[in-house]
């Protein structure tokens, strides 16, 4: 197993078979891009001042001396691999040039606890998707027909809507309770007012690098080498707001208020070896979404909720990304098919990781069932939403054996509606 000369815990997320993307803000008010390993982030802008990345494809090219992923991720899976490939090895116990340099290992070596990370990317363009089969059911049965939970189109194509980016948010950014339109129960004139019905949706979202052109498309089976990484994604919801506003062109204002994201964003090359099987398809996807070797990765993700009399974070949610119908590969296949151009850094989400048991419902809506079974938690507090001060933790990472590939958390405290 590849070891690093720096320590690091067996339960951390961030071992050298990770090797995440990241910036954060120096001592001198500069952003840098990032990596971590450890208890520690590593400086990428230093390693490549100091000319560490001279591959043939990184040579010259000044990547991490940006402020932003995007130029790097623009170059393709080529560059990614060599980045990857030359980090590993300068961290790897068998590699002296930063092990046996002192000074180096300073410039380049910051304890994470004392950092602020910030947005690694500019993000273009959001879509997000609807591709858990429990979510869509439970949604469906809750609001239309228990009997025919999901829509006609549902398994012939993975549905979405396009977001807002601007409105995407770093981990730990503090949010104010949206406003906006509802219609009362048994009413049918709107009212104006903070939403009563605040919730998150556990998702996992991916970020693209090099793209196609406007007018072509990029092939299911080809997909994949587009994926730069992966994020955990909290897309909050007014779930009210939503019920009001959503007919008949989908979510709008109820989702565009904030979407977070945590600071890490995990390379496919490092949840290679959480290779794992998806749900069948049937029917079979047409021929442009029916992907040869279908798969996905292994991902445990939690959700926590601290509030203002329960402090220890309480476990809500138990999910895993492996339970999406339609996969990542399919999702870019269908966003582009009729021509519509991706760019690196364009952000693509899941939609909510739903299980098959109650305790793996990614959203309070279904947990709580519309509110129906309000969840306990251990300081005797009744949920069925988000509250004023309450706070949603995401977790997510893969087990291996001896080592685990995490995202950290993405986390986000709800503060009172503005006056
Ligand atoms: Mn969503």
């Amino acid at each position: 197993m590849l070891k690093s000369f720096i320590e690091v815990d067996p339960d951390s997320h961030f071992p050298i078979q990770n090797l995440p993307y990241g910036a954060y803000e120096n001592e001198d008010g500069e952003i840098h891009l990032c990596s971590s390993i450890g208890d520690y982030i590593i400086d990428l802008f230093v390693l490549d001042e100091e000319g560490l990345f001279d591959g043939p494809e990184l040579n010259n090219q000044y990547v991490f001396q940006d402020s932003t992923l995007n130029y790097f991720m623009s170059l393709g899976k080529p560059a990614w691999t060599e980045a990857r490939n030359t980090l590993q090895s300068l961290l790897s116990a068998d590699n002296a040039v930063l092990r046996d340099d002192a000074l180096l290992r300073e410039r380049i070596f910051k304890k994470r606890a004392d950092l602020e990370l910030v947005m690694p990317v500019q993000i273009g363009d959001y879509t997000d998707f609807y591709s858990s089969e429990q979510h869509a059911r439970n949604v469906g049965s809750m609001f239309r027909d228990p009997e025919n939970a999901l829509l006609p189109n549902w398994k012939h194509l993975p549905v979405g809507y396009h977001g807002r980016s601007s409105s995407i948010v770093l981990s730990g950014t503090e949010l104010h309770r949206p406003k906006g339109q509802t219609i009362p129960d048994n009413s049918d004139q709107p009212e104006y007012g903070a939403t009563k019905k605040l919730d998150f949706e556990l998702e996992v979202g991916f970020l693209t690098g090099s793209g196609n052109t406007l007018g072509n498309s990029i092939s299911v089976d080809e997909a994949e080498n587009y994926i730069f990484g992966l994020v955990l994604l909290n897309d909050w919801s007014a779930r009210d707001l939503q019920k009001w506003e959503y007919q008949p062109l989908g979510p709008f204002l109820a989702k565009s208020w904030a979407t977070s994201i945590s600071p890490w964003i995990v390379t496919i090359e490092a949840l290679e070896p959480f290779r794992t099987k998806c749900p069948e398809q049937n029917p079979k996807p047409l021929d442009y979404l029916h992907q040869k070797n279908r798969s996905t990765f292994d991902i445990q993700l939690d959700v926590f909720l601290t509030t203002e009399k329960q402090h220890s974070p309480h476990k809500i949610c138990s999910s895993n990304f492996r339970h999406l119908y339609w996969t990542m590969a399919q999702q870019l296949a269908h966003q582009t098919v009729a021509g519509c151009n991706v760019q690196p850094g364009d952000l693509y989400a899941s939609g909510t990781i739903s299980g098959p048991e109650k305790d793996s419902y990614g959203s309070m809506l279904e947990l709580a069932w519309k509110g129906t079974q309000p969840l306990t938690l251990p300081s005797g507090e009744k949920r069925s939403f988000i509250e004023d001060g309450d706070e949603v933790i995401m977790t997510g990472y893969a087990q291996a054996n001896g080592f685990r590939v995490g995202f950290g958390e993405v986390t986000g405290k709800i503060l009172p509606a503005k006056k």
